[in-house]
């Protein structure tokens, strides 16, 4: 079969995508093995927890010092394994690990302190509050291909700062990426028992999620993200699920063109479109329509495809012909439902059997696939509105919510819009950085994903928080305990009336009255 991955006795063949190279035979592991993996981190993690967060920030700090120095090694697994061009590897991989590191190095300690919880009741005022942040134990990764090394490795350094131990199936097409994150990890000092790869395919990635892990993080589709969540909901195990995508991109009249085109050319053909906050529907609004087109198709036409261990590519291979065929498909119903082939269109066998020309679609409609499920190849299919209210409900129209991006020069504007679209995040005037910010946490909504990596919300996936009660006069009787009666209860009334009673407001009963919302009563 014409793809680079063979699956026979669960074995794996790790191969480039570019060049068809073979570059290692590995063994699935066995759910044995699975077990064992998990049963040695479990056994780990209680040292690793007691070492204290200050000592896991500082094997952090050195694992970001291994990393920067092995920088070019890292790019270069990355792209003979995964296809995208170089400079993506070193840039939307390397670098984003590297940053989000520093962000958990300048942050951790304080995002893990306990933190008080002062209390308003004053029957509470006696007691201390205070929310503390405890690991989960065991956190299990699956991961997907697209960003082999940034997506498991930002994951998994926020739970090990959190003081979890992490077992990561990576993808079976990137498992050697995997490898290399496993060994600077360890040469920075986490333990072999706290960080592990187990190494396979999807049966691999369901034996983590049904052994002893006590969470699971998983980066990849809709429909594997739907398998994990019914199972992972017999066992009521927490899952992220971090999914795919129909990113849109709005260009508003008052864009700036060459900006904007330059964006969504980027935008659309980055990583050859296997990013999930690609650019995956363009809307442009009619007065700029064909002067945008005609941008898109002179910049795309002009982009150097091929193996992106070539410092000259820009767009790499397809990570597999399976995933280009998806992508061959669309565009050919499209063709057939209308849609103009104004670049592209075609494989380029002449550089390999997974190369797709990056492609600009234009008059895409609602009803082709092209416009409503995730693409995931270098397409950009791109469509007219005539409003700003006809554009949102165009963004909205999708089953999907993780990112989109709206085009303007008035900012204000542009925020407005940004608020009305369903979606995890929206950039006005960028796309895909979002990513690589370390602060902004990253998921979607609706079938894009449930709850967030990166960021502070990313930590707070990998604790789970429990609330400490210190009561501070110990030889005190609560006066809610048993010697219920008339008194108490009138007693109890007074203890309500001198909290709570008050009387509405002059300017809310007048605001209540003139919207007509006020029966007749005495207040
Ligand atoms: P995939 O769902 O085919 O595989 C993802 C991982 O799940 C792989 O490691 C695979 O081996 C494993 N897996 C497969 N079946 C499994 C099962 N039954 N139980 C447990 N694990 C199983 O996805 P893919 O093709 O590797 O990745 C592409 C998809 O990932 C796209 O849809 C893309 O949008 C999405 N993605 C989402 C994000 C995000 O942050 N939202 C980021 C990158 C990629």
């Amino acid at each position: 079969m014409a793809t680079n991955l063979h699956i026979a006795t669960r074995k794996l063949v790790s191969s480039n995508p570019a060049t068809g190279e073979v570059l290692r035979e590995l063994d699935c592991a066995t759910d044995a093995e699975v077990q064992v993996a998990v049963g040695r981190a479990r056994t780990a993690q209680p040292a690793w927890a007691a070492l204290g967060v200050r000592n896991r920030v500082a094997i952090l700090r050195e694992f970001q010092r291994v990393l920067q120095e092995k920088k070019s090694e890292a790019a270069r697994l990355i792209t003979r394994e995964a296809g995208k061009p170089y400079a993506e590897a070193l840039l939307m991989e390397v670098l984003v690990v590297l940053d989000a590191a520093r962000f958990l190095i300048e942050n951790a300690a304080s995002f893990l302190r306990d933190e008080p919880v002062p209390h308003g009741s004053v029957a509470m005022k006696a007691k201390t509050g205070r929310l503390l942040r405890e690991p989960h134990g065991v956190i299990g990764i699956v991961s997907p291909w697209n960003y082999p090394f940034s997506i498991p490795a930002v994951e998994a350094l926020a739970a090990l700062v959190a003081g979890n131990a992490v077992v990561l199936k990576p993808s079976e097409f990137t498992s050697l990426v995997a490898r290399g994150l496993a060994a600077f990890l360890h040469t920075a000092g986490v333990p072999e028992a706290v960080f592990q790869v187990v190494v396979g395919d999807g049966a691999t990635g369901a034996a983590l999620l049904n052994s002893e892990i006590d969470k699971l993080v998983f980066t990849g589709s809709v429909a594997t993200g739907k398998r994990i969540a019914q199972a992972a909901a017999a066992r009521l195990l927490p899952v992220v699920l971090e999914l795919g995508g129909k990113d849109p991109m709005l260009v508003l009249e008052d864009a700036d063109l060459d900006v904007a085109s330059s964006a969504a050319v980027w935008g659309a053909f980055a990583n050859a479109g296997q990013t999930c906050l690609s650019v995956e529907r363009c809307y442009v609004h009619r007065s700029l329509y064909g002067k945008f087109l005609e941008s898109c198709v002179e910049k795309t036409r002009r982009l150097r495809v091929g193996d992106g261990l070539d410092p000259q590519t820009e767009v790499g291979p397809m990570v597999h012909e399976r995933q280009l065929r998806i992508v061959e498909a669309q565009v050919e119903e499209a063709k057939l439902d209308g849609a103009r082939v104004l670049a592209g269109g075609t494989r380029l066998p002449e550089l390999g059997k997974n190369f797709y020309a990056p492609t600009v679609l234009a008059d895409g409609t609602q009803a082709m696939r092209v416009m409503q499920e995730e693409t995931f190849g270098p397409v950009l299919p791109v469509a007219p509105f005539d409003t700003d209210e006809q554009a949102i409900r165009l963004a909205n129209d999708s089953v999907f919510g993780l990112s989109a991006s709206v085009w303007t020069r008035d900012p204000e504007r542009g925020e407005q819009m940004a608020r009305r679209i369903v979606a995890g995040t929206v950039m006005v005037n960028d796309t895909i950085s979002c990513f690589g910010i370390s602060e902004a946490p990253h998921g979607g909504v609706k079938a894009s994903g449930i709850g967030r990596v990166h960021g502070r919300p990313g930590l707070d996936e990998m604790v789970r928080v429990k609330y400490l009660d210190v009561d501070r006069l110990p030889g005190m009787k609560k006066v809610w305990w048993y010697g219920y009666g008339e008194a108490f209860a009138q007693q109890m009334e007074g203890f309500v009336d001198l909290q709570f009673a008050r009387r509405l407001s002059t300017r809310l009963r007048g605001a209540l009255r003139s919207a007509g919302l006020v029966a007749r009563r005495k207040w």
